[in-house]
């Protein structure tokens, strides 16, 4: 009996040996390595007004990057394969909005102007548009609620409702104005129009003009609800009736019988660069990698110079990121297969960076084990996981990670950040993300880190090492 168990223990102990590596994933040490405080001070820095919001392609985002990149240095991580100093560059054009014309309709029941009761919207292209209107509700098209159902938008500027209807359980992400421009402009609409809600509680800033534009993007503007009062009378209707339906959960598209016309007009500067920096923790197969990833780049500035301090969006995503390498790093032994570090530039914009990353980086999609993105971390309540359910890899890292006391709730998968950049390349990908709250910092000048709480912060550190120990079997 003795020496069976001995032979029990021994191989045991090899096997796990040869799982998981000498030491790794060295829990104890790991999260002993752990400090919430140092992370908030990360979001601190990166939303401090030095970095001028971190918009692509600017001065302030060159700076945050290199920002980073010292502190994947100060880590004593590797650089990944054609990166320099932690860098790769991209050309990013800035796209900046020079001038908005105000809208003018023209309906049955008369015509009204609106000057300083609209704006460009941040996702706006340049152009003048004047054509025919249709509403196209939130703009949401889930199973069995379509808003674009039935509706002729080709050529036409579609008007859409801020937020979703709060009955209706729409995906957050189909809720931000980028998805409701893009969903507009994918159906061929020549013009967008997003109008405030009476129950917004913080209505658009009609002083602060963002100063960002889409290349490819129709003419686009925000509306506030006064204005969109006035809009609504020239067709005849009373816009909070038609609010109240919708917010309601019902559907209110309708050709709205009035023409549109406005202009924004952008200019861009084609030689501006945007950055990506990486660090890898080097693995003892350097040929495989888990990716965890997070964007450093924001909105910027307005036109009146106020900043956009992204904090949450998303400095805390990379805040998170780079407390997770220093506890990764402070384990003994190397993981089981690489861990890369990567921030992005380009989220805002489109997943620029990301894309310029995977079309950059040879044979990434049969090498990378998973990926995880931090998008916007600020929670007091616990983090969620978008996963896809049907991706077998991560769903099963994740419920291990759970078991393990991850404190992480699995919500549905989205789009709409850098992971959604890997899923096209079929690779397991993941989003940690707080969800199941009102964000009305959510692209705001408010988004700072004077109020962001600390706690919280260490348990996501936690949380994102469990799936990635999850991910490599070690768990
Ligand atoms: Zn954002």
């Amino acid at each position: 009996m003795k020496y069976r168990w001995a032979a029990v223990i021994i191989l045991v102990v090899a096997l796990t040996g040869c799982m998981h590596g000498v030491g790794w994933p060295d829990r104890e040490a790991a999260f002993a390595a752990i400090d919430e405080r140092r992370a908030h001070e990360v979001i601190a820095v990166l939303a401090s007004p030095v970095y001028e919001g971190r918009r692509s392609g600017t001065a302030g985002e060159a700076l945050a990057a290199g920002w980073i990149a010292s502190q994947f240095k100060d880590i004593g991580l590797s650089e990944a394969p054609g990166f320099t100093d932690y860098r790769t560059t991209y050309p990013s054009p800035l796209y900046t909005i020079e001038a908005f014309t105000g809208i003018t309709a023209r309906g049955t029941a008369g015509e009204s102007f609106l000057g300083d009761r609209a704006q460009s919207a941040p996702y706006a292209g340049s152009g003048t548009v004047e054509a025919g209107a249709v509403l196209a509700g939130f703009g949401v098209t889930m199973d069995g609620y379509d808003e674009y159902a039935g509706l002729d938008v080709i050529g036409k500027v579609v008007f859409i409702l801020r937020y979703s209807a709060p009955s209706r359980s729409v995906p957050e992400a189909q809720t931000y104005l980028a998805a409701k421009v893009s969903g507009a402009a994918s159906r061929g609409a020549a013009g967008v129009i997003i109008v405030d809600m009476p129950s917004s509680p913080s209505p658009f800033d009609m002083e602060g003009q963002t100063v960002s534009a889409l290349p490819g993007a129709p003419p686009s503007a925000l509306v506030s609800v006064d204005g969109a009062r006035s809009l609504f009378w020239a067709a005849g209707l009373s816009f909070d009736e038609v609010a109240a339906q919708a917010w309601a959960g019902g559907i209110v598209s309708r050709d709205l019988a009035m023409t549109v016309r406005f202009g924004v007009t952008a200019d861009w500067n084609p030689e501006a660069r945007a950055y990506n920096v990486a660090g890898v923790l080097a693995g003892r197969d350097p040929t495989r990698q888990v990716l965890i990833c997070a964007h450093h780049d924001h909105l910027g500035t307005d036109r009146t110079g106020a900043v956009y301090p992204g904090a949450d969006d998303d400095a805390s995503g990379v805040a998170v990121m780079l407390e997770a390498a220093r506890a990764m790093a402070s384990a003994k032994g190397p993981p089981p297969v690489s861990i890369w570090f990567v921030s992005f530039s380009g989220e805002e914009e489109g997943l620029l960076g990301s894309a310029a990353f995977a079309a950059g980086t040879p044979g990434l999609a049969s090498s990378l084990v998973g990926v995880l993105n931090l998008d916007m971390m600020r929670s007091t309540s616990g983090l969620g996981v978008a996963v896809d359910s049907s991706d077998e890899r991560m769903m099963d890292a994740i419920s291990r990670a759970i078991r393990d006391g991850a404190s992480l709730a699995v919500i549905p998968w989205s789009g709409g950040s850098d992971h959604e950049t890997f899923s096209r390349l079929d690779v397991p990908t993941c989003m940690v993300t707080a969800h199941g709250r009102e964000v009305p910092w959510y692209h705001a000048t408010t988004d700072t880190a004077l109020d962001f709480p600390v706690s919280g912060l260490g348990t996501a550190v936690q949380d994102v090492l469990r799936v990635v120990w999850g991910l490599t079997g070690s768990l």
